[in-house]
């Protein structure tokens, strides 16, 4: 008698070798050139298997989001299913729209003409992510990437180990395993991919790598979009609603245990201000997250034990307001949402992306301070400014630079599928969400079409003397 068979993994072992990682693209590239990515209906018939998927994995993802990092279910549909869901819903209402070609007039001299343009598929694809909305910013340039007729490996984050099993698991039963794919792994299967030839990078994560991602896709001249992180500053203005602006702060600060990109990193605003600011930071933290924010069940966790030790290592004990390393647990990589004060510019805390539930609060004289401070720093992937005056508004607007600037909100702005989202600078570079992402993956090829008769560029052509040259002299005057 044979022995029973061992029961099939839940999650197939992805651990690829180099030589499986070249097969595999070479599957996806033969899948490109066949055409199969390009029909309309393919890709939004793909967005609705993922869309699908997404419902069908639900409970796995949820329970994936949670071990990893502590997120309730509340919050993980709100930043990670929900934000996918919006994106998939959204390209599929406008998609086709987006794709029908765009007019232009190619200008008197090659009249009569007319142009369109087309936005064609790149080609294969590549998606790297980061651990911290370890869903959300793995399937939203997923979605680009297919709604612009790509096709698409996708590299999770080893660091949220469960959710990027519950991906693959996801993407393997639901989507075109000839279309996209999940090679799971960390820095040895990363660098085997990056050593193949793709048509897009997209890239999220810490600005070093970024740096080995574009310097691998520059062999290829493959064009990356490098979506950063960097220092967020929020400014509180004197009259501002500062009620409004504690609760904003609080929330975009300790949303998924200050772990966001777009999280205000710091906070400045005038001594006034800000004595004013501190009793109500205080009462909206209580307000969110409990008198022991380790019982909340809406309050995260750090993802893993090093990220713990380096935003600690960020803490001075003696300008800590609120929370601290008191009552910090380690083992549980719990770490309470913490203000300092009087912290100075060249504190610790000011020399680095925080990425964790601690604030500072830095004073500034005014506005106009508080304008030299952000520009003397890197431009940092967003700005929050409270503020009741046009003419602060307006000083930010015109003479900081930031991936995006939000005035009296955070964190909102990036779940907005209309608002193209991405860094300058040493905040990244390229936008995605929406309308913005479709563009990221598609080629804007101008098509330009004339007559064949009357051939008006014979006027160009030498030899360029007489009549021609006084015509041509005329009109490229
Ligand atoms: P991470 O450690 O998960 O790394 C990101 C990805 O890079 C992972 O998939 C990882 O496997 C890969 N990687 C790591 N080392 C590599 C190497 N040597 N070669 C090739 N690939 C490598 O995430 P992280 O970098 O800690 O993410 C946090 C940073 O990302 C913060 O700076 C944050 O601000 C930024 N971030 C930006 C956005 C955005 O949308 N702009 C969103 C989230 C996070």
């Amino acid at each position: 008698m044979s022995s029973p068979e061992p029961p099939a993994p839940a999650v197939r072992a992805t651990r690829p070798t180099a030589d499986d990682i070249a097969a595999l693209v070479g599957e996806l590239r033969a899948t490109f050139e066949a055409g199969t990515t390009r029909p309309v209906a393919a890709r939004l018939a793909q967005l609705k298997a993922l869309s699908e998927g997404l419902r069908a994995h639900r409970g796995a993802l949820l329970e994936a989001l949670d071990t990893d990092l502590g997120k309730s279910a509340a919050e993980a549909q709100l930043t990670e299913l929900g934000v996918v869901q919006q994106e998939i819903g959204h390209h599929r209402r406008k998609l086709r729209s987006w794709l029908r070609p765009e007019r232009f007039s190619p200008g008197v001299m090659l009249a009569p003409s007319r142009g369109e343009i087309h936005r064609e598929p790149l080609g294969v694809t590549l998606v790297i992510s980061p651990w911290n909305y370890p869903l959300n910013l793995a399937l939203a340039p997923v979605v680009a990437a297919i709604a612009g007729g790509n096709t698409v490996v996708l590299k999770p984050s080893e660091v949220a180990p469960a959710t990027s099993a519950a991906i693959a698991s996801l993407v393997a039963e639901h989507l075109d395993p000839a279309w996209v794919r999940v090679v799971e792994g960390g820095v040895e299967e990363t660098t085997a991919l990056l050593a193949q030839r793709f048509d897009l990078i997209l890239y999220t994560g810490n600005a070093t790598v970024g740096r080995i991602v574009a310097r691998a896709a520059a062999e290829n001249l493959t064009p990356t979009v490098l979506e950063l992180g960097g220092k967020s500053p929020v400014f509180v203005d004197e009259g501002a609603d500062l009620e409004v602006a504690a609760r904003g702060i609080v929330w975009g600060k300790f949303t998924n245990a200050g772990q966001t990109c777009v999280a205000p990193d710091y906070l400045m605003a005038t001594p006034r201000t800000l004595s004013r600011l501190l009793p109500l930071l205080r009462r909206e933290i209580r307000r969110m997250y409990g008198a022991d924010p380790s019982r909340s069940r809406d309050y995260g966790r750090i993802v893993a034990a090093r990220h713990f030790d380096r935003v600690a290592g960020l803490i001075d004990e003696e300008k800590v307001l609120l929370g601290g390393l008191e009552t910090a647990d380690r083992g549980a990589r719990y770490l309470p949402p913490t203000l300092m004060t009087g912290v100075g510019w060249e504190d610790a805390v000011m020399q680095e992306e925080i990425f964790g539930p601690v604030l500072p609060l830095l004073e500034v004289a005014g506005p106009a301070e508080a304008v030299e401070r952000v520009r003397a720093g890197e431009k940092p992937l967003t700005a929050y400014v409270y503020t009741r005056r046009t003419e602060v508004e307006e000083a930010f607007t015109e003479l900081t630079s930031s991936g995006s600037l939000a005035i009296n909100l955070t964190l909102a702005h990036v779940g907005s599928p209309t608002m193209p989202f991405g860094g300058v600078g040493e905040s990244g570079m390229g936008q995605y969400h929406g309308r913005a992402g479709l563009e990221a993956f598609t080629h804007a090829k101008p098509v330009i079409r004339k007559p064949l008769r009357p051939d008006t560029l014979r006027v160009a052509h030498p030899p360029l003397r007489g009549l021609r040259a006084a015509l041509l002299r005329r009109m490229m005057r």
